[in-house]
């Protein structure tokens, strides 16, 4: 009988699964663990969720999948049934600078809603709401003002159409020839409306509103005895009863008017990005230690400007500028001088002038970027959203809050301003029918908060997160999903999370669990591992030797105990020492980092411990090393101490910042040399001639030229997905097949880049410095990966090592190396030698600071730092 109560997987061969057959139950929680390298994320992520998305895209009408990035058909016989699936990525992919917290939470549309229903626009300076009334009511009142007789009288006329509008009703206009108006004419008359005397001039406004005429209908109106003609529209006007303000609100109609996608929401002045881009005064001038003469302006070494040279060096001299000494002792006035110019020298502002009607030649575009920076834009406060959108607000008992102050709000904040606007709105809110939209907004507040996002601002950046905010905040989203018979495929997320968090993210896990969906979740965290409802265990190794299913079934321990370590840890009497900082509105009264030792920086998420340790301490050491800032966010402190010494700083996390698509493990770290010269010293080549570059898929002398060198091609088809072929001539294998296929006599130079580097750098004679590497890559467990393995297709935790075992060989010393969830991805017979490579570091003179849950690093640590 066929058991619909399991997805089964049939002959599941992507990667270095052994063509596997399992059934993964539905409805229920799998956790699935092993060794890194595997094969478990090949199993859930490149065969489960690529599957099920490609065939779900696939069943979409062709016109709709233009918008989706369509997956690669993945190796597996079957699965079946396939679910509509979710995937939760372990790195955040944002690169654009516009998407916002709270666009990825989904609250955004949801919040829109509730205040465009049972909002009002009030004024921003004075939070009372626009009044309403006639724009003619201020013609009125000057009228009123004018010293003329009671006997005067006023005629109000209207045109044909609103004329006729008004006939059947009780006001009875007269037609009016134009006995007294002999500028009436045939085609277009006007129509008398009613007449009242001047004694009786404040009935016009009252009567005009019975005549209900419509928005913008014209009106003459007619002083007959001054013989003064007002023409005016009929329209309503809001203005703040305090100021008399005007606003447009009457423009905001829909709810799509509120967003900053919207040309009437867009703030205006940074077209709803909420930066904007300014000129930096740090890139202008890059190195402050040159002369002017040097070229300390590093503006002004631009192609464009270098002619200008001499003429500024003139002007400089003649304003009294000494540009013989170091930029750092002008006095400040020279930045005034430098913007406006003087004489013949026209001034920097002239010039940005200038590359602004250039923007369009891409070479300027780059070269204004380079020096610019973005900063919050004070308009909309980075809110994004125009003044008039943004004023629209709830009036609640005893305060207003407008929807810009709301946006302004970290999710802590946003729940309780909900629940605020829940009391006092109640009756509202159920007779709206917006109770539904509103729990649904309240919930995903609660979630994000519970997983410790509570410090996430609405508008925060989605692109400057760090991976375990970005899949929070993704997690939350789910997590407040309400229909049932979905796939969710997670991937660690307990990653950065408190065993306190890992608690509730488990319980919020069973809720959607219960709703009818399936979760599966790769994971190490032994809580998580030991609450899901059933394991697997892939392995037994990783790469070749792993691949197969070797336990499913109910949680049980592993028996391989966390590992005791022995070391050391009283390192150095120095520390580094930052005192009084104020970050994102989180303050630190003091931060003690330990020199040359190892700082395990721990605590619950949403404390800041990325902000104080990256955003402001590494950021001063990169100012004071390269004299540019290596992050952008606002922060004060009162004192940094004991960074003067430090020779450079590296922060390493599971950003992909500066991976190119074409990099690959052969390219990051130099073991793809060693390979390329062992071919190129082989017999064989040197009869033939063979170069070094013929063993490479990035040289012209090499790459097979049909592909040039990728090994597949793509075929666009209108319509439909775009086909990857193999590439016919190379057979997928990047190289000329000639060179692809010399061999030593036991593997292929295509193998050599292309089986498990365990396979391949067994019996290649290697340098010394190779032979470190190699080493390095046995250590951290990495020597399951291949050459030509893509650095975008390795985990976040694969990636780091990677990483650091580049920094290994580099041999740097006195510089500060930050990790941040550095075992992610590891199991826990894996911490030995990563524990082993840390103290290296560590102990040849580095700080190596550790921003991680992972309790191991209690016993490793020689220093913690708690938030
Ligand atoms: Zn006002
Ligand atoms: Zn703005
Ligand atoms: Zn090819």
């Amino acid at each position: 009988m066929q058991n619909f109560n399991v997805i089964k997987v049939r002959g599941a061969r992507t990667h270095n699964l052994k063509n596997i057959n399992i059934d993964i139950a539905q409805g229920k929680i799998t956790c699935i663990a092993g060794p890194s390298g595997s094969g478990k994320s090949s199993l859930a992520f490149h065969t489960l969720l690529t599957e099920s998305k490609r065939r779900f895209i696939n069943s979409l009408p062709t016109d709709m999948k233009f918008f989706w990035e369509i997956p690669h058909t993945v190796d597996v016989d079957s699965i079946y049934p396939v679910l509509p699936a979710w995937g939760l990525p372990q790195h955040n992919p944002v690169i654009n600078s516009r998407p916002v917290a709270l666009d990825v939470l989904g609250g955004h549309e949801r919040l829109q809603r509730l205040f465009m229903e049972l909002g009002s626009f009030v004024c921003p300076d004075h939070h009372v709401p626009y009044e309403k009334f006639l724009a003619m009511e201020s013609e009125i009142i000057k009228l009123k003002k004018d010293k003329a007789s009671d006997e005067e009288v006023y005629h109000v006329f209207a045109k044909a159409d609103d004329y006729r509008r008004t006939v059947s009703s009780e006001m009875n206009p007269s037609r009016s020839f134009g006995k007294t108006l002999n500028e009436f004419n045939e085609e277009d008359p006007w129509y008398e409306l009613f007449r009242v005397k001047r004694k009786n001039i404040d009935q016009i406004l009252p009567k005009l509103k019975e005549a209900k005429l419509r928005e913008d209908a014209d009106i003459l109106l007619y002083v007959l005895g001054a013989k003064k003609k007002i023409q005016l529209k009929h329209t309503y006007e809001y203005r703040c009863p305090i100021c008399n303000r005007h606003s447009e609100a009457q423009k905001v109609t829909n709810v799509e008017s509120l967003s900053p996608l919207n040309a009437l929401g867009a703030c205006p002045a940074c077209e709803g990005h909420g930066a904007i881009l300014t000129y930096d005064r740090e890139k202008l001038v890059k190195d402050p230690t040159k002369t002017i003469r040097e070229g300390a302006i590093n503006f002004l070494n631009f192609s464009h400007f270098q002619h200008l040279f001499s003429t500024f060096l003139k002007e400089a001299k003649k304003a009294g500028y000494d540009v013989d000494v170091p930029f750092k002792d002008q006095p400040q006035s020279i930045w005034k001088f430098l913007y406006d110019g003087a004489g013949k020298y026209e001034g920097f502002n002239e010039y940005f002038e200038y590359l602004k009607t250039q923007r369009y030649k891409k070479n300027i575009r780059i070269y204004m970027r380079s020096m610019q920076t973005e900063v919050l834009c004070e308009a909309c406060e980075g809110t994004r959203v125009s003044e008039r959108a943004g004023s629209m607000s709830l009036v609640l008992k005893d305060r207003v809050v407008t929807y810009k102050d709301f946006l302004k709000n970290n999710f802590v904040d946003s729940s309780g301003c909900l629940k605020k606007i829940k009391e006092d709105l109640k009756s509202v809110l159920l007779h709206e029918k917006l109770m539904t939209t509103f729990e649904k907004l309240e919930r995903l507040y609660l979630v994000g908060v519970d997983l410790g996002l509570g410090h996430l601002q609405n508008t925060r950046k989605v692109r400057s997160m760090s991976s375990s905010e970005y899949q929070r905040l993704l997690l939350s989203k789910y997590l407040s999903y309400e229909g049932s018979q979905s796939l969710f495929v997670l991937d660690e997320p307990s990653l950065g999370l408190s065993l306190s968090t890992q608690k509730k993210l488990i319980q919020y896990l069973r809720s959607l669990r219960d709703q009818g969906n399936t979760i599966i979740m790769v994971e190490h965290s032994e809580y998580l591992k030991s609450t899901s409802d059933e394991l697997i265990l892939m392995g037994p190794f990783a790469g070749g030797r792993g691949g197969e299913v070797l336990y499913q079934g109910p949680y049980k321990e592993d028996k391989n105990k966390l590992p005791k370590f022995d070391y050391n840890l009283n390192g150095s009497k120095h520390f580094i020492e930052l005192e009084e900082a104020n970050i994102r509105g989180l303050n630190k009264k003091k931060i003690e980092i330990q020199k040359d030792a190892i700082n395990w920086v721990h605590g619950e998420s949403g404390t800041g411990k990325t902000s104080f340790i990256v955003n402001i301490i590494a950021n001063e050491i990169h100012k004071n090393v390269y004299g540019t800032r290596l992050s952008f966010e606002d922060y004060t402190f009162k004192k940094l101490k004991g960074v003067k010494d430090v020779s450079d700083v590296i922060v390493i996390n599971s950003s992909l910042d500066k991976i190119s698509s074409r990099s690959t493990v052969a390219t990051y770290t130099d073991l793809g040399g060693f390979v390329r010269k062992y071919f190129a010293g082989l017999e064989v080549s040197k009869k033939l001639g063979l170069k070094e570059g013929h063993f490479s898929s990035n040289s012209e002398l090499g790459q097979c030229l049909s592909c040039e060198g990728r090994g597949v091609k793509i075929v666009e088809m209108q319509f439909m997905e775009d086909v990857e072929f193999v590439c016919e001539d190379c057979q997928g294998k990047k190289l000329k097949p000639y060179y692809a296929n010399i061999s030593d006599g036991t593997m292929t130079a295509y193998e050599a880049f292309n089986l498990p580097l365990s396979e391949v750098l067994g019996h290649i004679k290697l340098t010394p410095k190779g032979k470190r590497i190699w080493e390095y890559f046995k250590i951290l467990k990495l020597d399951y990966l291949s050459l030509d393995r893509t650095l975008i297709s390795l985990s976040g935790g694969e990636r780091q090592r990677l990483q650091l075992l580049t920094l290994l060989d580099k041999k740097i010393q006195g510089a500060m190396i930050i990790f941040e969830n550095l075992t992610s991805g590891l199991s826990h017979h894996e911490y030995a030698p990563l524990a082993e490579l840390l103290h290296q570091l560590s102990g040849s003179g580095n700080t190596v600071v550790v921003i991680d849950q992972n309790a191991f690093f209690a016993q490793i640590s020689h220093h913690q730092i708690e938030f």
